[in-house]
Parts: structure tokens; C-alpha cells; sequence
């Protein structure tokens, strides 16, 4: 069994050096993260390079929800509402400690996008293309009833509302889960390491990439027989690389959210509603926060550091006041953002909102498979998708036989709940460890399920009870955490959710990290630049 420790980080990269892989894939993003899960699975010799950390692109930065895809109905995209509503139903067996059902408001408003019997019609065909069972299945309620359910919607133009289920997650943790997963069963997954080109055999087939570890500059080859592109927004870029970039291409939209404290906007259910543009947005409530997005724009900026600005903010903020008027959001408000890149595929004449979230394979003539498209939700079958070309190739050019996709049977890492919800599996665990209430029990389950008691361990044994050094060291130790913006950016969302006494913790954490994984100066002052890019880049908006 591998571990995943930042400290056997040199071992991991002297393997890497002198491995020969069947499959190196490239982004430990959701998408990566769950082909590698499968390949190894499927008997492949397997390794997955990041060039930051994991989950650094889009995968940390989407609406969080693991959902059947209403807005697909719209576009009429039966085909991808049918599979991601499956694939939910398989990610909440597999991972019930990070994928949550939620119950949704979808308000009914005079001039919406759906009237009452177009909603009633869709929220039937959504449930049933999507699987959901009985008690899930969603109900229509007259204007009284929905305003009793949310007493905050503007009156004036309500007319009804539609409730059904949806399903909030956590995307950076959800990508750690499924990596951890994949490492446990013998994968090897490395951050800060980028592709930076391809080597060719006699035949121009890639059978090698050329990395730069970016924590040490050192660079060096990686022997493999096949190599998956899945860098997200950066797909195009390696596509360059190789030459290969012709015909379709990406085509990158941004998205914006806004995190806003639970008592400016204290609404009691997560809702999905019309802005007046005819798009429609989320607001959905997490512990003492509301978030509220997205926006969908075409980018062409800086892909590592995309950002809210200011006329993003002020979109949000009108769609919240115009549904829910007392309220009366100002920028003030707004504690944190964050923007994420859409990798999706161009289609001539597509305004952002209408381009498909479909996802495709694209094999270029040098042998790179490159994935780009789809949603967080359905990662699984597009990892089943990307490692069946793989198989069909190895097969045909050496008779190997890979086993056949066992991914929906595989628990992730956390998701032992013994059958128990997060509150009574934080209550058991509770019993046993009476240093912690069961609110900062219940917090350490919603992120790291079954795993918390690993963490509660270490901090009875190792930091005298405090629960955040715990954290910090089980996630150095099982996690790959390098630095302090991996700890409070993607392994924990802090920065975005819980910014209360956060300032004053970063410089000891910063410490933690700088002292265990034993960074010289110049490393440990880089990542905590990097850091502060990427936590101002969240807390304050340009103009
Ligand atoms: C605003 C927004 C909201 C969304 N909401 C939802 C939602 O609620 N539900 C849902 O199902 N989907 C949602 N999506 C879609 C979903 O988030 C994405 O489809 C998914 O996260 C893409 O994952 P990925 O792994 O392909 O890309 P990424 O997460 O971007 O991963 C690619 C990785 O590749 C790395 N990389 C790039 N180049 C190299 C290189 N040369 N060497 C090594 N590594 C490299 C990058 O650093 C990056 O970490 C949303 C997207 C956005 C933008």
C-alpha cells in the first residue's frame, strides 16, 4: 500500500524517475484524480503529476454540487441529465460524508424561465431521467406555501415554487478522496510537478513526458506507454505541446461565486432562481455562510489566477436583492469569492451559457489522449470513458487485458459511515472523545468522514488537544499538503467559509509546514507569496 505523505515526497519522485508506467496522467483535478482511480482498478501501472497542487484548477473553485443537471432539461441534453442523475445516486453510496442531499427551492416568478406547469413537467422528467427514489422525488407548492417555506422571496413577483433534491459536496476534498483512494490501492500521485513536453519513439509515438518538479526546479523523464492529458483549462496547452491542436478547441468561460455571512441572507433552504438576463443562479446555505453564483462569462485572461471583479459581484448581489428584496446586499457584505475556469468545448456562435458541458476524448496522431468538458459529477464515467481507450490500445498493441471498471463499487476514503448519517456518526464518535463538542466533531466528519478519527487521535496523542495542529499534521501525512495554501485553500475551504480568527492562525501554520517538510528559505517564502495571491485574489475584488 502507498501512503501519501508530503514527507516521502523525494522517495515519490525518485519512483517516479525510475518507473516505466502504463499510464501517466497529467492533472489532479476531479477529472485525473478519477482516472487514476480507475486505471488502478483495472491493473495498470499508474502515476498522476499536478503541476500545483491537487484540485488547483477548476476543481476547487465550482457551485460544490454533485447534481442531475436541471439547467441540461433546458438544452434538452436528456443524455447527460440520465447519466450524471445516475452517477449521483453512486457517489452518494460511495462517498456519504461529502456528498449531501439538499433539498431545493426552485421559485416560481412572473417573467421567469419556467411557469408553473413547465416546472412541474421538468422537475418530472429531471427526477425521473435522474433515478431519484420516492421520497426524493420533488412537489409543487401554491404561493403561500413557498413563501411559508422561504419567507425572504420578493412577494411581488412570486407565483409558486417547485421543491426537489439536489446534492451539495465539497469538489477539492471530493478530488482528495478519490486520489487517496487511488493511492491506497498502489497509484502514485505527486503535485507540483508539471508536464512541460513529450518524448517520442521511433514510430512518433509519445512514450515519455519531460517533467519539472516545481518545488525543487529539478527536471527529468517519465517513462510511460500511454499518457492521458486531463489539465482541465489547460488541455489546449499541452495540446500545443504536441502539435496537435487542431479542429476543436476549448473554449473557457468563467464563473464567480460570493460568500456571504448566513445572518445577511438567513434563508432556510438552498434555492435555485431566475436573474432577470434569463439565467438562472444558486443560493445555497452552508453552516454560517451563503453562497451565492455564478456568473458565466467568456475568458481569455491569466488561466492560474482567475478572480471575481467587481462587476461580477454586482451581478450576484442584484439577482439576491431582486429575489429576496429585504435583504438588501451591499459589497460590504460579501467576506470571500472565488472564480473557476469552464474547460469547455467551442462551438461556433454559442453564447458561454448555451455551449454544451459535454465532455470528449480527442487521440492526437502522436498517441495523446486528451479529455476535456464534462462536470464534476460525472468524473466517473469519464475516467471509465478515457481508461477504456487505453485498455483497447495496450490490448491491441501487446494482448494485455485490463480488468473491466469497477469504480461504482468502490468505497472512497472517509465514506465509512457503518450506514449512519454525519450527525449520528459525529454523536458516536463524540462518546469517545468528550475533549470536543459535537459541532467541531460534526466539522471534522463533513470533511474528512470516517477518517476524523485518525485526526482526533493524533490530537489526543500529538498536539494537546488542538484539533487544527491535528489537522494540519494528518494532512501533511495522508493528504500530500505541502503549504498552508493547500491546508487553507483546498484541503479544508477556510479560506472561502471559515475566514472568523483566520488571519491570526496562517503565520504558525506557514511555520508548521516551513519546519516539518524542512523548506529552505527561498521555498518557504514562494509558497507563502503564492498563498497570499490566491487568498487576496478571494477576499478582495478588483475594480
Ligand atoms: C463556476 C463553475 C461551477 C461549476 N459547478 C459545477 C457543479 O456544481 N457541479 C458539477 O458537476 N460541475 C460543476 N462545474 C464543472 C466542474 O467543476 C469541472 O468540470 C471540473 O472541475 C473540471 O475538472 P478537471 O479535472 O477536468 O479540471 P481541473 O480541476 O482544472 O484540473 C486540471 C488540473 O491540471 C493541472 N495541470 C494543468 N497543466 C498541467 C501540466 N502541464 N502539468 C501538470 N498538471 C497540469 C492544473 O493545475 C489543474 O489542477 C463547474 C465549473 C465552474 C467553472
Amino acid at each position: 500500500m502507498m501512503s501519501f505523505s508530503a514527507k516521502k515526497r523525494s522517495e515519490y519522485i525518485q519512483t517516479l524517475k525510475s518507473e516505466h508506467f502504463d499510464l501517466v496522467v497529467i492533472g489532479g483535478g476531479i477529472t485525473g484524480a478519477g482516472i487514476v482511480l480507475d486505471a488502478i482498478f483495472r491493473g495498470l501501472k499508474v502515476a498522476l503529476i499536478e503541476k500545483r497542487d491537487f484540485a488547483f484548477g477548476t476543481s476547487s473553485r465550482s457551485t460544490k454540487l454533485i447534481h442531475g443537471g436541471l439547467r441540461y432539461l433546458k438544452q434538452l441534453e436528456f443524455g447527460i441529465v440520465h447519466e450524471v442523475g445516475r452517477e449521483r445516486a453512486i457517489l452518494y453510496k460511495n462517498a456519504p460524508h461529502i456528498v449531501i442531499p439538499e433539498k431545493m427551492l426552485l421559485p416560481i416568478i412572473k417573467g421567469g424561465s419556467l411557469g408553473r406547469r413547465s416546472t412541474s413537467l421538468g422537475l418530472f422528467v429531471y427526477d425521473k431521467l435522474a433515478g431519484v427514489t420516492k421520497k426524493e422525488r420533488r412537489f409543487m407548492l401554491n404561493k403561500a406555501k413557498t413563501l411559508e417555506v422561504e419567507p425572504l422571496l420578493n412577494t411581488d413577483i412570486l407565483r409558486g415554487g417547485g421543491m426537489y433534491v439536489e446534492y451539495r459536496s465539497d469538489d477539492a476534498r471530493l478530488t482528495i478522496e478519490v486520489m487517496k483512494t487511488a493511492v491506497s490501492n498502489g497509484a502514485l500521485c505527486i503535485n507540483y510537478v508539471e508536464c512541460t513536453d513529450f518524448r517520442l519513439n521511433d514510430k512518433n509515438k509519445i512514450n515519455g513526458i519531460a517533467v519539472t518538479d516545481s518545488i525543487t526546479g529539478e527536471a527529468f523523464i517519465v517513462q510511460t506507454k500511454k499518457v492521458i492529458n486531463a489539465a482541465g483549462p489547460w488541455v489546449d496547452n499541452l495540446r500545443k505541446i504536441d502539435l496537435s491542436l487542431k479542429g476543436k478547441r476549448l473554449h473557457l468561460t468563467k464563473g464567480v461565486h460570493i460568500v456571504v455571512p448566513k445572518n445577511r441572507i438567513p434563508i432556510k433552504h438552498a434555492t435555485y432562481f431566475d436573474v432577470p438576463d434569463g439565467r438562472m443562479i444558486f443560493a445555497i446555505p452552508r453552516d454560517n455562510i451563503v453562497y451565492l453564483g455564478t456568473t458565466d462569462t467568456n475568458y481569455k485572461e491569466d488561466t492560474n489566477y482567475p478572480y471575481a471583479d467587481k462587476t461580477d459581484v454586482a451581478y450576484i448581489l442584484a439577482a439576491a436583492n431582486n429575489m429576496f428584496p429585504s435583504v438588501k446586499l451591499t459589497e460590504k457584505d460579501v467576506v470571500s469569492t472565488w472564480a473557476g475556469l469552464r474547460p469547455l468545448i467551442h462551438e461556433d456562435g454559442k453564447s458561454p451559457s448555451d455551449l454544451s458541458r459535454k465532455d470528449e476524448i480527442f487521440i492526437s496522431e502522436s498517441n495523446l489522449i486528451s479529455i476535456a468538458g464534462g462536470k464534476l459529477t460525472g468524473f466517473r464515467k469519464m475516467a471509465q470513458r478515457s481508461v477504456d481507450v487505453v485498455c483497447a490500445q495496450l490490448k491491441k498493441e501487446e494482448g494485455k487485458i485490463c480488468r473491466t471498471c469497477s469504480t461504482e463499487f468502490i468505497e472512497l476514503s472517509g465514506g465509512n459511515l457503518e450506514g449512519k448519517s454525519i450527525e449520528d456518526y459525529a454523536r458516536q464518535l463524540q462518546t469517545k472523545n468528550k475533549n470536543f463538542d459535537l459541532k467541531e466533531i460534526t466539522a471534522l466528519v463533513k470533511k474528512y468522514g470516517s477518517n476524523s478519527n485518525l485526526i482526533l487521535e493524533i490530537s489526543e496523542t500529538k498536539t494537546n488537544n488542538d484539533l487544527l495542529l491535528a489537522e494540519a499534521i494528518y494532512s501533511m501525512n495522508e493528504e500530500m499538503t505541502n503549504n498552508i495554501a493547500d491546508f487553507l485553500i483546498r484541503r479544508t475551504g477556510r479560506v472561502y467559509f471559515e475566514r472568523n480568527n483566520l488571519e491570526e492562525k496562517i503565520d504558525k501554520l506557514h511555520q508548521f509546514y516551513t519546519e516539518q517538510l524542512c523548506h529552505d528559505n527561498e521555498t518557504a517564502l514562494r509558497f507563502k507569496e503564492d498563498f497570499y495571491k490566491e487568498y487576496e485574489g478571494v477576499v478582495q475584488f478588483k475594480s
